[in-house]
């Protein structure tokens, strides 16, 4: 049996730019390390979901490790929550959330509350409060965002938002839409209130109504959905297994599968992540655990950006950190692949297929010798994202047979 390393270069698929003559970042990369990989190995295309659906990278990765993120991604809510780095359990409702500014009537002026920029850490601190039985925690996002958590028992999603979602409307009234609902809605519309009262004279606010900035006074929720519970990946595939992952959202996500984040320093989800560290921990971890799941966020940032030559750069980095996996093929199985392609031409997440390779030694070699999205066009995969954990316990010799 052989190790598992499962490499996600989040974003990695592109289209041709003019900047780099009409090549793919990838194509344009210089790479040796990745490409004798794929030369000792078989390479092909991913579609990361099904054909043409454009992924986010959280229901990606579930698809990429056996979660139908059709049955088990529950709405933006939750998932938003493990961004901003929140430690949820199966079974929390999350929402997304804004700070607001309203009247005393509790009329939204401001949906945004002037786009309030500092302060909201405080802000959602002040509501870490608890009404009856359930605890709720927030956490503040980006400019006037915040994730707010329902803790408790026999909380139920189905309720309406608070949110009036236009301004110079009443904050609405939460409503349940089954009888399961009914406890939240309660607590919500309480929430709502008290979230009024602690905010509208808390400091922040006084200091900002003193410079003629609108007050962060009310917090309005929308989206409600619950922490799914996921079934444990060690259980499900026998494989003791670690992540090296700088994106909350991704290590949130392992965490709820029961994939154990490791702490490497150097490690942050950014542009400027030491990819050599990750490589080499993940490299360590491989003596302890069976299976490695390593994100390098970096090629979805420079799509985002729409910056193609950034994006190669940042390419050619990963290639230079994946020296010492020449090493390792022999013990270990290795795939390399995207989550979903960021093309820098859209500088958003597309549904075009990635390429995929799958390394290590004794494989039935396609002939492919190097890795981008158009000589992968003549490998010898065509796969989806849930065929990953299937292809790469057959080729570590770890499936379980199917019949007699
Ligand atoms: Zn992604
Ligand atoms: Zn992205």
């Amino acid at each position: 049996m052989k190790k598992i390393l499962l490499i996600i270069l989040d974003g990695l698929g592109d289209r041709p730019s003019k900047e780099l003559n009409f090549k793919t970042p990838l194509q344009a990369a210089r790479k040796k390390n990745i490409d004798f990989l794929a030369s000792n190995g078989i390479v092909g295309l991913m579609d990361p979901i099904a054909p043409g659906i454009r992924p986010g990278s959280d229901t990606s990765h579930l698809n990429l490790l056996g979660y139908d993120p059709y049955k088990v991604y529950t709405g933006r809510g939750p998932f938003e929550a493990l961004g901003l780095g929140m430690d949820l359990r199966p079974g929390d409702i999350a929402f997304r959330g804004n700070f607001a500014t309203v009247d005393d009537d509790l009329n939204v002026i401001d949906r945004r509350a002037g786009r309030i920029e500092s302060g909201t850490d405080k802000l959602a601190q002040s509501l870490n409060i608890k009404i009856d039985d359930v605890e709720i925690l927030a956490k503040e996002g980006v400019e006037h965002r915040v994730a707010i958590v329902f803790r408790g028992n026999g909380l139920s999603p189905k309720i309406t938002d608070t949110d009036p979602h236009s301004e110079n409307s009443k904050v609405k009234i939460s409503e349940p839409l089954n009888d399961d609902g009914k406890k939240l809605a309660k607590i919500v519309n309480e929430f709502t209130k008290k979230s009024y009262e602690i905010l509208n004279n808390h400091p922040i606010n006084i200091e900002r109504r003193k410079q003629n900035k609108r007050p962060a006074n009310i917090v309005l929720l929308r989206g409600a959905g619950i922490v799914p519970e996921l079934e444990n990946f060690e259980k499900k595939y026998s494989l003791h297994s670690a992540c090296i992952v700088g994106v909350p959202l991704i290590s949130g996500i392992c965490k709820l599968a029961g994939i154990t984040p490791l702490k490497i320093k150097g490690v942050t989800g950014t542009i400027n992540t030491d990819m050599e560290a990750k490589i080499k921990g993940a490299i360590n971890a491989l003596n302890e655990y069976d299976f490695v799941l390593v994100n390098i966020k970096a090629p979805d940032i420079a799509g985002h950006d729409g910056n193609p030559i950034l994006k190669r750069d940042v390419i050619e980095r990963a290639d230079k950190a994946m020296e010492p996996l020449r090493d390792i093929i022999d013990k270990t199985v290795i795939m390399i692949t995207g989550d979903h392609s960021t093309p820098c031409s859209v500088k958003d997440h597309t549904g075009d297929p990635l390429p995929v390779l799958i390394s290590s030694e004794g494989l039935r070699k396609d002939g492919i010798d190097s890795f981008d999205e158009i000589s992968a066009i003549k490998g010898s995969l065509r796969i989806r994202g849930s065929d990953v954990m299937n292809l790469l316990l057959n080729y570590s010799d770890r499936s379980e047979k199917f019949g007699a």
